[in-house]
C-alpha cells in the first residue's frame, strides 16, 4: 500500500489559489530532493553512480537545478531539452544526449555543451562525425530484440521498438569508433517502462554487464559505463508497492559483482535515466469543480481538462483524486471527473468512489510530478497552467506562468 497523502491541507492550498487561479500544477521540492538522495544513497556501493532526470519528463529549469544541487544530471533528447538543461546550468558530462532520429543541430548542441552522446543507431556515426565531429566518449544504445538472440525472458520482446542497435551493429560500431581513435566508451539501454517489478531492471543490467564483458573479450574495449535508462514505474494505486530501491540496488549488486567485478572490469560506473520515479509522485494538478451534471452517468466537470495532463484519457492510466477538505469523509459516491474538450475521453477518472462533491471542491490529483505538464497541449483552444513550487520552508514559488491568450494568438497570423 502507498498511502496518498498530500504535503498541503485545504486551508494552505486556498490561500495559495488566492494568488495562483486554478488548474495549477504543484511540486513538492523537499520531497522531490529526499527521493533523489534515496536513489543516490541506494548505489552507494557502486564505484560511481549517477542519475541523468531524464528533462522530458519534467522539462522545468527549476526542478532540473534542485536536482543537480543533489548531483542528478540531466537525460536531453532534443535541441530544446538541451537548452533547458543549459539554463538549469548543467553542462559536458552531466548531460546525456540520448535521442532517436536525430537532427542535426541537437548533435551540434549537445557537443557544444560537451554532453555524453548516446548513438541511437550505426549509419548515426557518419552523421554526427559529419555534422558535428566525432567526440572522445561515445555511447550506444543497445536493442537486445527477439529472445533468441540473447535477449532474455523476463524483459520481453524489444524487437518491436523503434530504439537502439542490433547486437551484431553494435560490436561493429564499437569496433569503427576504436579505428577511428575514440578511447572512452559506454553502453546504455532502455527495455522497460512504468514498472513496478524491481527484477526486471536486475535483469536487464545483468544483461548489461554479460554484454560489457562480451564486447571486452571480441574488442577488447574496457566500458567505462553502463547506463540503464529510465523506466522505473510509481505507484499510481495506492494498492500499489514502490519500487524498492534497496532491494533493487542489492541485485544490481550481486550481477556486477559475478559479471563485472569476476571478470577484472571492475570499476565500471552505473548511470541511469529515470524521469517518472524521480518527481512524478510529488507533483499534482490542483482543479476546481466548476458544474455537476447527472445524466445516465453522475459527472463532476472541473476546471483542468486532458489538455494540462494527458495521461487518464491517452492510456487509461489511474491517478488517485484527493478532494481537499474531505480527506476523512466516506467514498459514498461515484462520479466521473471530466474535463471540457469536446472529447468523450477527457476524463480524470471514471466511475471514481469520492465524496460528495460540491461546487467549489478543490481537486488534487496524485502523480502528475512527471509526464504531466510536459505533455500538455492547445488542443480545443485550452491553454498550458502554470507551475508552481512548494518550497522547502513552505513558500510556494511559481516556476512558470500559465500561458495567456497572448501566447496562443502569437504564433498566427491574424
Ligand atoms: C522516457 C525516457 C526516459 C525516462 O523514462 P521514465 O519512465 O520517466 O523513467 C529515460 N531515457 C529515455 C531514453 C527515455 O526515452
Amino acid at each position: 500500500m502507498s498511502e496518498k497523502v498530500l504535503p498541503f491541507n485545504k486551508e494552505k492550498l486556498s490561500q495559495v489559489i488566492e494568488q495562483y487561479p486554478t488548474p495549477f500544477y504543484i511540486y513538492d521540492e523537499e520531497a522531490i530532493r529526499d527521493n533523489a538522495r534515496r536513489l543516490i544513497k541506494a548505489f552507494s556501493w557502486a564505484p560511481e553512480f549517477k542519475e541523468y532526470f531524464a528533462v522530458k519528463a519534467t522539462p522545468n529549469p527549476s526542478i532540473l537545478k534542485a536536482l543537480k544541487e543533489e548531483g542528478i544530471g540531466a537525460d536531453c533528447s532534443s535541441l530544446l531539452e538541451l537548452m533547458l538543461a543549459e539554463k538549469a546550468g548543467i553542462s559536458g558530462e552531466e548531460i546525456m544526449f540520448t535521442s532517436n532520429d536525430t537532427p542535426a543541430e541537437d548533435f551540434i548542441k549537445a557537443r557544444e555543451l560537451g554532453a555524453i552522446i548516446n548513438l541511437d543507431d550505426i549509419t548515426h556515426i557518419p552523421f554526427l562525425e559529419s555534422n558535428a565531429g566525432t567526440p572522445d566518449l561515445i555511447c550506444f544504445r543497445y536493442n537486445p530484440g527477439p529472445l533468441q538472440e540473447g535477449g532474455n525472458a523476463i524483459i520481453g520482446n524489444p524487437e518491436d521498438s523503434k530504439y537502439g542497435l542490433t547486437r551484431k551493429q553494435l560490436l561493429d560500431a564499437y569496433s569503427i569508433m576504436q579505428a577511428k581513435g575514440v578511447k572512452r566508451f559506454g553502453v546504455h539501454t532502455m527495455v522497460i517502462s512504468n514498472e513496478l517489478d524491481p527484477n526486471y531492471f536486475i535483469e536487464t543490467a545483468s544483461m548489461m554487464f554479460d554484454l560489457v564483458v562480451e564486447i571486452y573479450k571480441t574488442l577488447g574495449i574496457k566500458m567505462e559505463f553502463v547506463n540503464f535508462g529510465g523506466g522505473i514505474g510509481i505507484p499510481y494505486k495506492p494498492e500499489q508497492e514502490a519500487v524498492d530501491l534497496e532491494y533493487l540496488s542489492r541485485g544490481i549488486k550481486s550481477a556486477y559483482d559475478e559479471k563485472i567485478v569476476a571478470n577484472n572490469l571492475h570499476p565500471l560506473k552505473l548511470y541511469m535515466e529515470c524521469g517518472r520515479m524521480i518527481t512524478g509522485p510529488y507533483g499534482y494538478l490542483v482543479t476546481t469543480v466548476m458544474h455537476k451534471k447527472e445524466i445516465y452517468k453522475n459527472y463532476v466537470g472541473v476546471d483542468a481538462c486532458m489538455a494540462n495532463l494527458m495521461r487518464p484519457g491517452m492510456y487509461g492510466a489511474y491517478h488517485h483524486i484527493t478532494v481537499l477538505g474531505k480527506e476523512d469523509w466516506p467514498l459514498g459516491y461515484i462520479y466521473d471527473v471530466v474535463g471540457s474538450l469536446c472529447e468523450n475521453n477527457d476524463k480524470f477518472a471514471i466511475n471514481r468512489k469520492l465524496p460528495m462533491m460540491e461546487i467549489g471542491d478543490i481537486i488534487a490529483i496524485h502523480d502528475a510530478g512527471a509526464h504531466g505538464h510536459a505533455m500538455g497541449f492547445n488542443y480545443n483552444g485550452k491553454l498550458r497552467s502554470a507551475e508552481l513550487m512548494l518550497k522547502p520552508d513552505g513558500t510556494v514559488e511559481m516556476i512558470r506562468r500559465s500561458e495567456t491568450i497572448e501566447d496562443y494568438f502569437s504564433t498566427l497570423n491574424t
